[in-house]
């Protein structure tokens, strides 16, 4: 009863009435379970339980009592005996409505899991504990208090407090009470042992941090292609209808403009529109561009405390907010009145949770605007090959903005082939051509951005006398030197530990540290360009909260020259100065055993170009590889998406691959090397016995070592599954999982539409 109880039933009065009388309550558990239990409805409770609200109820043999969600009250089916009970009701308000309980319940049937494991992790902590409000004591003045008053003596302290109280509209905490009497503690606490003054408890919410407003700015007069992109998007908002638009934009074409003034259109319907974007790109400058256009935004994001999460998901669901702008979980922010979903760097890996549940908030949205038929816009630059499928095939609308804002033109890209560049044979990441492009911008006053995916000092460990990398002893994965904190790390697990004298497999003193990650670099390009000021931006130089902000801050203003660093640089900012972007090291990213390899490689080419040429000065991107001839590197250099797009789509195509499959990734982990194996093999075999009817056109592919065999002391197996639709691949799945009795030891996850191959 500690977090609030609301109803309590204490006899189990369904006993003894009569059947057809009994409700029933399905209720969905945190677990991994496909249907919801019923449970009978005690009297006390039937008045007050609805779905959407939390229960306790007994489960399994053992009945322990379990938190779990009610999701549905109906009438008991004929013949249904020995149900157990509720025990507890926990909410006394439903904590989402019918309509976002289906969207929850749609995603455990479309990501395989517990629809109460959706439930878990979509509904905040903060709000399922009504974090931010609290119960305060205050206090009242006595019924009998005038008759004590006569004949009591009182000082005069006392007599201020009990005028305080008389004034007031209700009961007061202490400190209020002394405030407005001028006195301190003493008079309270003697009143109040005099009976005078009665104690009660008294709920309050505390308010959160809007951020204030910000100075209103008119909407920008719009250029005629941005006119026709929103004619588009206008035409299913007032015709009141669901349809996924593709918004086909250039870095720098005003695509976000777009955004706002079809969002304008839906808040004068007295609607709300969501605005995800990803984690990286929550900056400030982005806040500021949706505060200073609209009355009310509410912002959600991941380093927010339960107290606030809460108060901002209030604020929301009371319909008071316009636009919501949040990373992927918001995409469940409780609008009543939704009008628009927007989704900004539609391409963007992180709108894929990497835990249970591990739905792709794009999907997600789709279904929810399909549900309460709105339009969902999806944005980028560099479309994910997906969404330019469906709207290749015109399932959405394709809007194209293929031009920049004031036709600024987009930057050239140059490939330089490093493979025989005498610079970086001795070592140097930093070749001629890019050393030189540096030292011209410098000269002409320009900024320099360089990016390089490889956070530490070096990102190998390497003993020559192997000829192997010096492994985590946790995990699958060659350590980082960590020069600066004199350890080496594993990136996976976080273990560190001092740099070995030895080899630890062959003993040999031969460890080397080999390549170059940010912090190398940064050293480098200080002993390059002394005269520069240089600002290195990774996750390991950025820790403080704010830090991010401020170095950008920082870059704006003109105080740094060179802003080097990870991911972190690449997204959505916004600046004009910058005359020279240097993609350090291309071939990280191609050198990924993972599907997708290319096309990260050329998204992430296009973005860091995007940086580049945005005012108006003119910018150059230089893009050193050793693999100068790939597709991927090539169609960015010439800005060709639809190249690109039309070359990977005939690979996927002819490998069967993602778009033009469904993938469902099972992984085993389990501490026993063998038992793992053998169960993710046994696993796999039931899978291809069980084909038949329309899945036996449904490929199982393994069981084999995942990518990273061992991860945190765990080893690692996995299969695939892989069919023409989402629904053949969750049948076979579904017709084993059943059955599927595992060792304790071994356990798995399934990962529908896997955007992470380790
Ligand atoms: P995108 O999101 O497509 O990369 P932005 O919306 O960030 O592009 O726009 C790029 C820049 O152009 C921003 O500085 C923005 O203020 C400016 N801009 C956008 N639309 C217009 C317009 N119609 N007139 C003038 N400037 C514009
Ligand atoms: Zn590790
Ligand atoms: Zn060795």
């Amino acid at each position: 009863m500690s977090q609030g109880t609301f109803g309590f039933a204490n006899t189990p009065e369904w006993q003894q009435a009569a059947l057809e009388d009994v409700l029933v309550a399905e209720v969905v558990f945190n677990l991994p379970l496909e249907r919801p239990y019923s449970y009978a409805i005690p009297q006390t409770l039937r008045e007050m339980i609805r779905p959407g609200q939390r229960v306790t109820a007994p489960l399994g043999r053992s009945n322990r009592m379990v938190v779990g969600y009610c999701v549905a009250v109906k009438p008991a089916e004929p013949g249904t005996r020995n149900l157990k009970s509720i025990e507890e009701l926990l909410d006394s308000e439903p904590l989402l409505d019918q309509q976002m309980l289906q969207l929850t319940r749609w995603i455990g049937e479309r990501y395989l899991c517990g629809w109460g494991q959706v439930l878990d992790s979509v509904i905040p902590a903060g709000v399922r504990r009504k974090s931010g409000t609290r119960e305060i004591q205050c206090f009242l003045l006595a019924e009998n208090a005038d008759e004590q008053i006569k004949t009591s003596r009182l000082s005069s302290g006392q007599k201020a407090v009990i005028d305080a109280i008389r004034r007031s509209a209700g009961p007061l905490s202490a400190p209020d009470l002394c405030a407005a009497a001028g006195c301190g503690p003493g008079p309270v606490s003697s009143l109040r042992k005099r009976g005078l003054l009665v104690p009660v408890r008294i709920r309050t919410e505390v308010e959160g941090d809007d951020g204030g407003p910000a100075a209103r700015e008119a909407d920008l007069h719009m250029n005629p292609q941005q006119k026709d992109a929103l004619d588009m998007i206008l035409r299913p908002i007032r015709n009141g209808t669901y349809e996924t638009l593709l918004l086909h934009g250039v870095t720098g074409s005003g695509k976000t403009e777009v955004y706002i003034q079809a969002i304008r259109e839906v808040v004068s319907y007295g609607r709300q529109a969501i605005v995800l974007v990803p984690e990286i790109s929550l900056t400030p400058q982005t806040i500021r561009r949706f505060r200073s256009r609209f009355g009310s935004v509410a912002v959600l994001h991941s380093h927010m405390s339960d107290a606030d999460r809460h108060w901002q998901w209030q604020r929301i669901s009371s319909g008071e907010v316009e636009v919501i702008v949040g990373a992927r979980s918001a995409v469940f922010a409780p609008a009543p009145h939704l009008g628009l979903i927007v989704i900004d760097e539609e391409h963007e890996p992180s709108f894929k949770q990497d835990s249970t549940p591990r739905y792709h908030a794009r999907e997600v949205a789709r279904r929810r605007c399909q549900d309460e038929r709105v339009p969902l816009i999806l944005g980028s630059a560099t479309p994910t090959l997906e969404s330019w499928l469906r709207a290749q095939r015109r399932l959405d609308t394709l809007v194209s903005m293929p031009q920049r804002v004031a036709d600024r033109p987009l930057p050239p890209v140059v490939i330089v082939d490093t493979r025989s560049d005498s610079r970086m044979s001795r070592g140097s990441a930093i070749g001629r051509a890019l050393y030189q492009g540096i030292n011209r911008a410098l000269s002409e006053k320009g900024q320099v951005i360089l990016f390089l995916n490889l956070r530490g000092y070096s990102p190998v460990v390497w003993c020559r006398s192997c000829g192997t990398g010096v492994k985590c002893p946790n995990c699958d994965i060659t350590l980082t030197w960590h020069r600066d904190r004199k350890v080496v790390v594993c990136h996976s697990c976080d273990y560190e530990t001092p740099p070995p004298a030895a080899c630890p497999g062959c003993q040999s003193p031969a460890v080397r540290f080999l390549g170059t990650g940010t912090q190398k670099l940064d050293e480098e390009v200080c002993g390059l360009f002394p005269q520069a000021r240089v600002l290195r931006m990774d996750s390991d130089s950025m820790k403080k909260p704010g830090s991010h902000d401020e170095a950008l801050d920082r870059f704006r203003r003109g105080e740094v020259d060179i802003l080097l660093g990870t991911q972190m640089i690449a997204k959505g900012l916004d600046f004009p100065n910058v005359t020279l972007v240097g993609v350090v090291d291309a071939d990280t990213m191609l050198r990924q055993p993972d599907m997708r390899a290319a096309e990260r490689t050329f998204q992430l080419i296009a973005q860091v170009a995007g940086r580049t040429g945005r005012g108006q000065r003119s910018g150059r991107v230089l893009v050193q590889t050793t693999n100068p001839n790939d597709p991927a590197i090539r169609f960015a250099a010439k800005h060709d998406y639809l190249g690109f797009a039309q070359h990977e789509l005939a690979e996927r195509h002819d490998a069967m691959a993602p778009p033009f499959s469904c993938v469902a990734r099972v992984i085993f982990r389990g501490p026993s090397e063998s038992r793992t194996r053998e169960t993710a093999i046994a696993v796999a075999d039931r899978l291809r016995a069980a084909r038949q009817g329309e899945t036996a056109a449904v490929r199982v592919l393994g069981a084999a070592p995942a990518p990273v065999v061992r991860l945190r002391n765990l080893w690692r197996f996995h299969l695939q599954i892989c069919g023409k639709t989402t629904e053949l691949v969750r049948d076979l799945w579904q017709s084993v999982e059943k059955t599927l009795s595992l060792p304790e030891e071994v356990e798995f996850a399934i990962d529908v539409d896997p955007m992470n191959a380790r």
